[in-house]
């Protein structure tokens, strides 16, 4: 993959536009727009997709998987209500542009994604290693969650789950907030999970979006 790598005024221009327009469709958590503004989203994609980069829009990125769109990423970002130094698992890297997003708010992000390839790319990725030195990236199925490094504060997933996936619900601590969007079909519905005891998660069911499935097991 051919990467970009200039943020010209033109691409921060058209940033702050996507950054306005996020905020007009909801999202009111500014320090999550601040950090989405501070992200080049166009050096996590193709070079091809450069002008589209900043567009309100979902886009393919390697092994059939995608970027999310923006609003979505706001959106989650803003449900986990993350707070510095938080310990945060993200289930599904992808183009890693989500975890850019939560290593700006100061949160220790473990990230994992079962595709090799997507893995791979993101270990060759040397502007994102460097700029954000405390994201550590995994090789693994996010059902299985990383148990050496639970409990989590936060756990996010970016991938849409058939149901709630309770196993991994324990490596979040008693308090824990968790993103889900659960649902097989076309459209999932964005879960907001808390672990309210040791045994007890209360759920919130929120709004529609549309998400690559949670798959189990590694892919090659
Ligand atoms: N957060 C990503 C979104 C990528 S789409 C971004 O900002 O670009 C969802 C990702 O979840 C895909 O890369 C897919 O391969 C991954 N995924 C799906 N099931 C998974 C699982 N069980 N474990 C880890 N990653 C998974």
């Amino acid at each position: 993959m051919r990467r970009p790598n200039e943020d010209t005024l033109r691409h921060q221009g058209l940033r702050n536009k996507l950054i306005d327009q996020l905020r007009v469709k909801g999202i009111q958590d500014e320090q999550v727009l601040a950090a989405m503004s501070r992200v080049p989203r166009h050096f996590f994609m193709d070079a091809g997709f450069d002008e589209l980069a900043y567009l309100d829009r979902s886009f393919p990125i390697e092994a059939d998987q995608t970027i999310s769109h923006p609003y979505t990423v706001a959106y989650q970002t803003q449900l986990l209500g993350v707070k510095k130094h938080e310990k945060v698992l993200e289930v599904g890297t992808g183009s890693a542009y989500q975890s850019a997003v939560l290593a700006e708010l100061g949160v220790r992000v473990h990230t994992i994604e079962r595709q090799r390839k997507l893995y791979d790319q993101v270990q060759a990725f040397g502007w994102l290693k460097k700029s954000y030195p405390f994201v550590k990236f995994f090789y693994g199925d996010g059902y299985a969650g990383l148990p050496k490094f639970a409990p989590f504060d936060k756990i996010l997933i970016t991938a849409g789950a058939p149901q709630v996936p309770i196993e991994l619900m324990q490596q979040l601590k008693v308090g824990g907030v968790a993103v889900v969007p659960v649902g097989e079909g076309e459209s999932q519905r964005m879960y907001r999970i808390v672990r309210a005891s040791e045994s007890q998660l209360e759920q919130q069911v929120l709004e529609e979006f549309q998400f690559v499935p949670m798959l189990q097991g590694k892919s090659l």
